[in-house]
């Protein structure tokens, strides 16, 4: 007692020392990160390199936008005529063919601080009143501002690598204020030193209906095939609209839909005066930093179900090997007595008759007897011990041989029957002479059928009565072997097939036993391709049935190897 006592502490002890070294730590972990993502709530990180990668989008996006504009304006400047070698006429022609070749400008200039300013407009465009007023007003402003400032403006141009300087102005359209940028340079044939200027202004509805949309969308296509994802959307809107105006914007991508930019930038150069913003179409990065925090809990979870499954799993088996160790040493003990006990009887006996003393022959015979039962028990643990260890080390063989399985029960019995007597038991056997011939293990299916029968003598308290039956149905032989006795619970029913198993009933603590005997039985049956199964009720009785296929016992293979005790 004493000494199960300290394994039942050391089993749970191997639990403690596994729920401090793994439980504990998993479950901070779990804790830790439920705490740290329930605080973060989005994520900040996420963000900022969402941020980050905006404004660099931007960056390029806004030196891409104003290549395209010095480029139309440098293709423009091509044609520009000679301050020269062309006469005046020649110069305006020359301004009004770029015009016609360039519907996307409203208008052209040239100024020429030794001559004069010429200043040209798209001809179908000055029958509107407003545009007539603006060329007038541009003619007459950027003169004024040329005379005065020009040779300063060249030298800037010189100075600065980029040969165009470009200024904004608002202008009125039939929509209303509209946004117009125009583009000054310095013609490359002449001298440093002259002040001549060329310009062309662009059409305010070309950049607001062409030139803005196109260049949005070819830049999100570009960064689209380059990584893939969330689809991006961009606009573009006059500076001083930004914040609660957010929405007066020049141009937009096709996805943008409504909403204010998630980062924005304010364009120099070419376009100053208006500014570029971004984000993503339908989301927006707070929205994907919280889903990226929802995430994080949804694997969070299933990595804790997966831990959790983990830590039952190994308890169970840790519990199981436990209660297998404990079933093992159990065994070693129970063996031990099985052992002793006959082999003190036989000696006591033996070395009795020795000493002649017993002097009625019904006395010496009835010692012999005794002699010869203890040593068939001997004998039949010993057999037992020896199957199990051939049963686990895979080298059980079966000896299959056509068998009158009616005549194999019939001999078994006979060579039982004085130990079923003699113990006070009722004894009914019924069996069919009438089967056919099956093959089987002779020695193996005896060895089961006493194994049934010696639990039924073991395991019965005061009603003592044993039932053997032999009988076949539909293609199966059945052998039953009942009894009245102490019962086994339906939990412990699929328990006692496993090797070493034994009940916790008080009198099964008191009988002497290995619980191997029942895991061979279930072996054995499984060789021939049988089952066997119990029906028990505790305190009425049990009933074990072993079935075996009478068509596929006659045709079982001579060397089925075993592979385990509890092999199926
Ligand atoms: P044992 O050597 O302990 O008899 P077995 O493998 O033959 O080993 O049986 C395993 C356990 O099943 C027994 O210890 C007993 O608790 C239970 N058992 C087997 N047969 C019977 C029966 N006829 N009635 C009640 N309990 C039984």
């Amino acid at each position: 007692m004493k000494s199960k006592r300290t394994k039942f502490w050391s089993g749970n002890n191997r639990f403690r020392l596994m729920v401090l070294a793994v439980v504990l730590p998993a479950a901070s972990l779990i804790y830790v990160n439920f705490h740290h993502l329930k605080s973060i709530k989005r994520n900040k990180h996420l963000e900022g390199a969402i941020h980050r990668d905006f404004q660099q989008m931007l960056a390029i996006s806004e030196k891409k936008i104003n290549q395209k504009a010095y480029t139309m304006t440098e293709e423009a400047r091509d044609l520009f005529p000679s301050p020269d070698t062309d006469t005046e006429s020649e110069k305006r022609r020359k301004l009004d063919v770029i015009l016609s070749k360039s519907p996307w400008l409203a208008h052209v200039f040239l100024f020429d601080i030794e001559r004069d300013f010429l200043f040209r407009s798209q001809p179908q465009q000055m029958r509107d009143g407003d545009f007539r007023e603006e060329h007038e007003h541009l003619a007459k402003m950027f003169a004024g501002w040329l005379g005065f400032d020009g040779k300063m403006f060249v030298e800037q141009i010189h100075k600065k690598n980029q040969p165009v300087m470009c200024q904004s102005f608002q202008v009125k359209r039939a929509g209303g204020d509209a946004y117009m940028t125009s583009a000054f340079f310095v013609l490359p044939q002449l001298p440093k030193d002259r002040v001549v200027l060329g310009g062309v202004s662009f059409e305010p509805n070309y950049l607001q209906q062409t030139f803005f949309p196109e260049v949005l969308e070819e830049l999100i296509a570009r960064k689209l095939t380059e990584e893939g994802g969330n689809q991006l959307a961009m606009v573009v809107y006059p500076t001083d609209y930004a914040g609660e105006h957010g929405d007066k914007r020049l141009a937009a991508s096709a996805g943008w839909r409504e909403g204010k930019p998630e980062v924005s930038r304010n364009l120099d150069d070419a376009f100053r005066g208006l500014a570029l913003g971004i984000k993503f179409q339908g989301t927006s990065v707070e929205a994907l930093g919280r889903a990226w925090v929802q995430r994080s809990f949804l694997i969070l979870g299933v990595l804790s179900v997966l831990l959790v499954g983990g830590l039952v799993l190994t308890y169970r088996s840790v519990s199981k090997e436990v209660a297998l160790a404990r079933l093992k040493s159990d065994f070693v003990s129970n063996v031990s007595h099985e052992l002793r006990t006959p082999l003190a009887l036989i000696r006591l006996y033996a070395e009795t008759l020795e000493l002649g003393r017993i002097k009625t022959q019904e006395k010496v015979e009835e010692y012999y007897r005794i002699i010869s039962k203890e040593s068939e028990r001997l004998t039949a643990l010993i057999n037992n011990l020896l199957d199990f260890s051939r049963i686990e080390a895979g080298r059980k063989e079966y000896d299959f041989r056509e068998t009158d399985i009616a005549e194999l029960v019939r001999n078994t019995l006979d060579a039982y029957r004085y130990q079923i007597e003699q113990q006070g038991f009722a004894f009914e056997q019924s069996i069919d002479s009438s089967l056919p011939a099956v093959r089987v293990d002779r020695e193996a299916i005896a060895r089961a059928l006493v194994n049934l029968l010696d639990n039924a003598l073991k395991y019965s308290a005061d009603d003592k009565f044993l039932g053997v039956k032999v009988y076949g149905a539909n293609g199966v032989l059945k052998l039953e072997v009942v009894d009245r006795g102490i019962g086994i619970t339906r939990r412990e029913q699929a328990k006692i097939f496993e090797k070493f198993y034994r009940t916790g009933d008080p009198l099964v603590h008191n009988t002497r036993g290995s619980g191997l005997g029942l895991s061979l039985v279930r072996h054995v049956t499984h060789a021939h391709g049988g089952k066997v199964e119990v029906e028990s009720t505790p305190g009425k009785g049990s009933k074990f049935t072993l079935s075996l296929p009478l068509a596929a016992a006659t045709q079982q293979p001579t060397n089925y190897k075993a592979s385990g005790a509890t092999a199926s």
